[in-house]
């Protein structure tokens, strides 16, 4: 299998782990290569539920994992998930980049602090202090996972970020900081410890072995969740679109397959501009059928209908060569599907997703309405055993964004799915 990366084309939430884990059998190893552990990804094996969120989602098919240095890393999260999946029979066969950014107890509260001074344009941060961890990397006051392996370093950098922190904290924001340095220090150091077996420069394996073997490269969050083309200030700190994976993992840009996993209808959580978005009946219906509330916060997604001109753009972002169409069985029974195949902005109808934020917080969507079907279709494994009007849905989607549908999901487990 050539190596691949897939992508989220809404934001978030598209199902991306169920299908990593689905076809990740034909790979080699599964890297993960941005955010941190707000972003969860479930994967359903035989009725058991893995809620991931720092592991890499070819954990329960037994792959090589690589986390790269894209990701910013809890190290007691992500210890709890190698002991979670291990002690479930799931052996962690795990290589870390030591370049990769460690999310530190301040981050959580500047999180916190920063999201309560935003108020009613607060991102929707779970204060997990992800966004504040990139932004020490980038302000080069970060710590590095390599840090935590040498007690020493750790602490001299310590000594300097600690006095910063609580006074921005503390005198800024108002807020009680909490940061006792020999507490810290040996809380890190004794991470360090238990992740030193871990450690290994993901640049150069890939770099290695990308003409011998096959990587699955796993994408958090979404693409409209990148903090330049998704829908800015309501995105995430990391870039999410498929060119990212160069940088982030540290390997030469090339051509690769990308797969752009959609879920059959839009959601999101937290703020910002959602045109397609419901606030009725359906809506409440969709968030119940498809179980819509986040794997990491538990907080109701908002639901809304499947909209082109925002999936055309991420495709065109993407370079999206093939669609893998998720939670198709969710929208089953509806009376009717609506699909925004433009927007209507003052009085001008829009093809293309704005390029203005401003822009796509005034319009409103234009609808083509197709039949749904009644039946269910958890059970179905073969295209031609859809109903009429759900491969009519599916083929109205292929022909907008003209890019083949090579995955059809019907159900969370790994069997629930149909291979084109
Ligand atoms: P990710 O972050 O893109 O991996 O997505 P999440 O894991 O946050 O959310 C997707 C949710 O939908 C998970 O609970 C999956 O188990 C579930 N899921 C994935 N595919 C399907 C599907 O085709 N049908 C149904 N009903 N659920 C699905």
């Amino acid at each position: 299998m050539k190596s691949t990366i897939v992508v989220g084309l809404q934001w978030g939430d598209e199902g991306k782990g169920k299908i990593i884990d689905a076809i990740a059998g034909a790979f080699d190893y599964v890297v993960r290569w941005n955010g941190g552990n707000n972003a969860g990804h479930t994967v359903v094996v035989d009725g058991k539920k893995f809620p991931l969120s720092l592991v890499p989602s070819g954990a329960l098919q037994h792959k090589k994992l690589l986390i790269a240095q894209g990701v910013v890393i809890n190290p007691k999260i992500l210890l709890a998930e190698i002991s979670m999946l291990e002690s479930a029979g799931y052996p962690v066969n795990l290589t870390i980049d030591p370049r990769c950014h460690i999310v530190m107890p301040y981050h959580g509260s500047m999180d916190a602090a920063s999201e309560a001074w935003k108020g009613k344009d607060a991102t929707g941060s779970l204060h997990l202090g992800i966004g504040y961890c990139y932004e020490d990397r980038n302000n080069r006051a970060g710590i590095r996972l390599e840090f935590l392996t040498r007690p020493s370093v750790l602490k001299e950098k310590l000594e300097k970020i600690l006095p910063l922190k609580r006074a921005i904290i503390e005198k800024a924001y108002g807020m009680k900081a909490d940061l006792d340095m020999e507490k810290i220090l040996e809380e890190y150091v004794s991470y360090g410890k238990k992740l030193q077996k871990y450690i290994g420069d993901v640049s150069i394996l890939v770099t290695r072995k990308l003409a011998t073997h096959s990587f699955l490269f796993e994408q958090a969050h979404g693409t409209m969740l990148d903090p330049v083309f998704g829908t800015y200030p309501f995105t995430v700190a990391p870039p999410t679109i498929s060119s990212a994976v160069f940088p982030s993992v540290g390997i030469a840009a090339r051509t690769l397959p990308v797969i752009g996993v959609v879920k059959a209808y839009t959601t999101r959580v937290g703020n910002g501009p959602f045109p397609t978005e419901l606030s009725d009946n359906t809506g409440d219906t969709i968030r119940e059928r498809g179980h819509e509330f986040g794997t990491v916060s538990k907080r109701p997604r908002r639901c809304g209908w499947l909209d082109i001109p925002l999936l055309r753009y991420a495709v065109r972002l993407n370079g999206v060569t093939s669609l893998a169409v998720t939670k198709l069985d969710v929208l089953s029974g509806l009376k009717k599907l609506s699909v925004c195949v433009g927007y209507r902005y003052h009085g001008k109808i829009l093809r293309e997703f704005p390029s203005e934020i401003s822009t796509l917080a005034d319009c409103q969507p234009v609808y083509k309405i197709l039949a749904c079907w009644p039946e269910d279709i958890g059970g179905v494994r073969r295209q031609q055993d859809l109903p009429k009007h759900a491969l009519g849905y599916l083929s109205f989607l292929e022909s907008q964004l003209r890019i083949p549908i090579r995955y059809i999901s019907v159900g969370a487990e790994r069997k629930a799915l149909i291979r084109k």
